[in-house]
């Protein structure tokens, strides 16, 4: 069996009284998706900030290895720029772009990791001339049109729709080259026919084989698309199965309907 993208042991995060994650184990392998669920104050986002070097974890580890390498990384203690690049890419609950900059811009931001300073502000100040240039410019034009955005690559971010808004993000995210891609209630807020089109876009991603972790409400979205489902009750994992186990499970059950 070959080592997960993402093992995560025994996380625990106490904010002064409240233990908001009690050793909590989960793991993403390579090419899956991988759903997070639980009721609200569950401790879902507490995990995600953990991992990513949001909040330093009171214990636990945080090792992320790359597809067919024994080199696991060791991220706990890290900045969140530290984070995404040694490979952990993640979009919020809450949107959060640039929203007086372009469509654009915004993914161009995301090679911000994988890119040398001065040629990405070279290129924000519309003197791209170089060849490497012109190879961040094409790689971000290729995420906008695998998101669907590349009709609207020179609006403002803010004058896109909710659910493109959401889609931006991702780009933004995939932009940094991920080893594993963690979205945040990628659904929240959106209509039927957005979400349609979230599920389309998330699994034709992971058809390309980027391993992607997520936090979701919208059930059905997780069982159309999860490989494994991780749920989480008062901090504590309390069960992990494909969908069907999840579905059938007692304890999940009684998480979501109380006794
Ligand atoms: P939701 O589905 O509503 O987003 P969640 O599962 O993501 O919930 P968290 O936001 O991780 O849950 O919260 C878990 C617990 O930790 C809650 O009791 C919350 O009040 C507490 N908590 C989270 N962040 C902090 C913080 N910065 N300071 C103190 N308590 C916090």
């Amino acid at each position: 069996m070959t080592t997960p993208i993402l093992k995560v042991t025994g996380l625990t995060m106490d904010f002064g009284g409240i233990r908001a994650l009690d050793s909590v184990d989960l793991d993403v392998r390579q090419g899956e998706i991988a759903a997070l669920i639980g009721p609200n104050g569950a401790g879902k986002t507490t995990f995600f900030n953990c991992v990513t070097g949001i909040y330093i974890p009171t214990a636990g580890e945080v090792m992320l290895t790359p597809a067919g390498s024994n080199k696991s990384k060791n991220l706990k203690g890290l900045k969140p720029n530290q984070v995404t690049q040694r490979g952990l890419a993640r979009t919020f609950q809450n949107i959060r772009l640039f929203s007086r900059m372009t469509v654009l811009e915004n993914v161009m931001i995301g090679r911000h990791c994988r890119t040398k300073a001065f040629i990405l502000g070279a290129i924000l100040r519309n003197r791209a001339t170089r060849r490497e240039e012109r190879k961040i410019l094409e790689y971000s034009y290729a995420l906008l049109e695998k998101v669907g955005l590349a009709n609207q690559a020179d609006e403002f971010a803010e004058n896109l729709s909710y659910g493109a808004q959401r889609r931006l993000e991702i780009a933004r995210a995939l932009a940094t080259e991920p080893l594993l891609l963690l979205l945040d209630e990628p659904a929240a807020g959106m209509n039927p026919q957005e979400t349609k089109e979230l599920d389309e876009l998330i699994k034709k991603i992971s058809r390309e084989g980027q391993a992607i972790l997520l936090i979701e409400h919208d059930m059905k979205l997780v069982m159309s698309l999860s490989d494994r489902i991780f749920v989480m009750d008062y901090g504590k994992m309390i069960a992990k199965g494909n969908p069907a186990e999840i579905r059938t499970n007692p304890d999940v059950i009684k998480a979501y309907l109380g006794e």
